[in-house]
């Protein structure tokens, strides 16, 4: 399949434009492939910005943000309930342009294009709600009135694995707080990012208050836009590496920083949870996007007396999974985003099979020229398995027997990650009591799948730092301004 079979009979065949998209123009270039990872194939080329080109889009959004900033609340609300209506107009053809670069199967596609322009929605909601405050002092002296005030030029970088939902979940926030943006896409998937600009300049967006560059040169690119003082924000999903890196950087103007990272979720199953429950919640939680998530459940932790019943039933699920090219209607894991993934893949499992581990279904890539791994379960797998520290980012569901809640929990916290958990018992206090001692941002009881735009998302320890979603995000791209008021 090539981008112009997936925009034949569509609404917009201008979708997949290639160029920068720099103060309200799209500048032609090229440079940087994106590749078909069902096949290996060079779908289109994008344009591949330099540290000038990075400098004109901090100079659109500074030439726009005095303009967004003083714009009424409730006209920047209805730009992005636009935005929203046109995304969910063009849903189809935004998700196979999903599907085609970055190899997810289409329901996924789907999904994922329905929870982006979500957050269009409940950051238009959100834009009207900023709150303030008004408190006389404890001792009278004065009165403290607080305004929240937006943070300004916001460099946003996005990874991979979500080309859609990432960048929303971004730009929803900063624009209903007032900031104008600079949006990274990762050089993987930059179709989605460009075509969803296409739609946010037909919502009303006005040039310059959203700008996107590609570049396959990130670091001096966006070294360059972090070293300008009119830049305040960086708001960074990715790896733990690049984002400590960019923690760096940005320490030297003293940028604020968001930082969503890397994940090593466990997934707890005790003796009295809902069997069936559990192997739904794990195929959500461990398969969503093919385990490429950062909320992806890492490591399967289950009490003894459930286990060996949970891992055949797991391997039945698993080994029934239909894989193929994302746009085939009947794929349920596409193809993993690149070699360099399958090979990560390939070492780790060879790790824990070296260890003792044994696969009851795949445990091998696929040979061809799509990167492809079968949807695998291992059993008897030792904690000290490097897939037990790493993250997979793949079809693996990892195995572990425990006896205790104790144990489960020592083990569970057993990483530098603390994004997202998942606890299975039919009893609700002992999976809050478990929930509450597991260190991460998030936590699903009886339940896979837990993103959602009202809610906060983020981790703690090396998982990162800051909150998407909900009535957090939006603070994200605010300052709160004091004054000390007398009358
Ligand atoms: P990555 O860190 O390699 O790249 C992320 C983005 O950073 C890309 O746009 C990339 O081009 C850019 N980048 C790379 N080096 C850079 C540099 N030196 N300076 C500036 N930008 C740079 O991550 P990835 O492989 O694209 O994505 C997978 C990772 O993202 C996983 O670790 C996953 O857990 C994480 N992730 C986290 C969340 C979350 O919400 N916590 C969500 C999705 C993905």
């Amino acid at each position: 399949m090539t981008l112009d079979t997936v925009f034949t009979g569509y609404a917009d065949p201008a979708l997949h434009s290639q160029g920068l998209f720099i103060d309200g123009q799209w500048l032609a270039g090229g440079g940087i492939p994106v590749i078909d990872p069902s096949t290996g194939d060079v779908l289109a080329e994008v344009a591949d910005a330099s540290v000038a080109d990075a400098m004109r889009a901090v100079d659109a959004a500074e030439k726009a943000a005095a303009g967004w900033r003083r714009t009424p609340a409730r006209q920047r609300s209805e730009i992005l309930r636009r935005w929203f209506t046109l995304m969910t107009e063009h849903a189809e053809e935004l998700a196979l342009l999903i599907s085609l670069e970055n190899g997810k199967a289409l329901p996924d596609a789907r999904g994922e294009v329905g929870y982006a322009a979500e957050f269009f929605r409940w950051y238009a909601e959100e834009a009207t709600r900023i709150p303030g405050e008004f408190r006389p002092t404890p001792s009278g002296s004065h009165n403290i009135l607080v305004d929240h005030e937006p943070i300004g030029i916001s460099v946003l970088i996005t990874p991979w694995n979500f080309p859609a939902a990432m960048a929303t979940r971004k730009i929803g926030p900063a624009l209903a707080a007032g900031c104008t943006v600079i949006l990274k896409p990762a050089s993987e998937t930059p179709l989605t990012a460009y075509a969803m600009a296409r739609l946010g300049a037909k919502a009303g967006v006005p040039a310059g208050v959203v700008n996107v560059l590609t570049t396959s040169n990130p670091g001096p690119v966006t070294n360059a836009m972090l070293a300008d003082p009119r830049v305040r924000k960086l708001s960074f999903t990715g790896s733990t590496g690049v984002g400590r890196t960019l923690l760096a950087e940005a320490a030297k103007t003293v940028v604020s920083c968001s930082m969503e990272l890397g994940g090593n979720a466990p997934f707890l199953v005790f003796d009295d949870a809902d069997l069936d429950a559990a192997l739904d919640g794990a195929m959500v939680a461990k398969m969503r996007n093919a385990g490429e998530a950062c909320t992806a459940a890492n490591r399967f932790y289950v009490q003894s007396g459930i286990h060996d019943a949970f891992v055949a039933g797991l391997s039945k699920r698993m080994a029934a999974m239909k894989v193929g090219p994302g746009y085939d209607p009947a794929t349920q894991c596409g193809p993993m985003i690149t070699t360099r993934a399958v090979d990560k893949i390939d070492r780790l499992v060879a790790d824990a099979k070296a260890r003792g581990a044994r696969a009851t279904t795949g445990g091998e890539a696929i040979p061809g020229s799509g990167y492809y791994y079968p949807p695998t379960v291992l059993e008897n797998v030792p904690v000290d398995a490097d897939l037990a520290h790493e993250e997979i980012f793949g079809p693996i569901a990892p195995v572990y027997r425990f006896e205790t809640e104790e144990e489960a929990i020592r083990l569970a916290n057993q990483t530098e990650y603390g994004l997202a958990a998942y606890v299975y018992s039919r009893d609700l206090t002992r999976a809050i009591r478990v929930g509450r001692g597991i260190e991460t941002g998030m936590v699903g009881i009886n339940r896979g799948l837990m993103s959602d735009p009202a809610a906060p998302f983020g981790g703690v320890k090396q998982s990162g730092l800051g909150r998407e979603g909900g009535v957090h995000g939006i603070l994200e791209f605010m300052e709160a301004k004091y004054f000390a008021v007398e009358f």
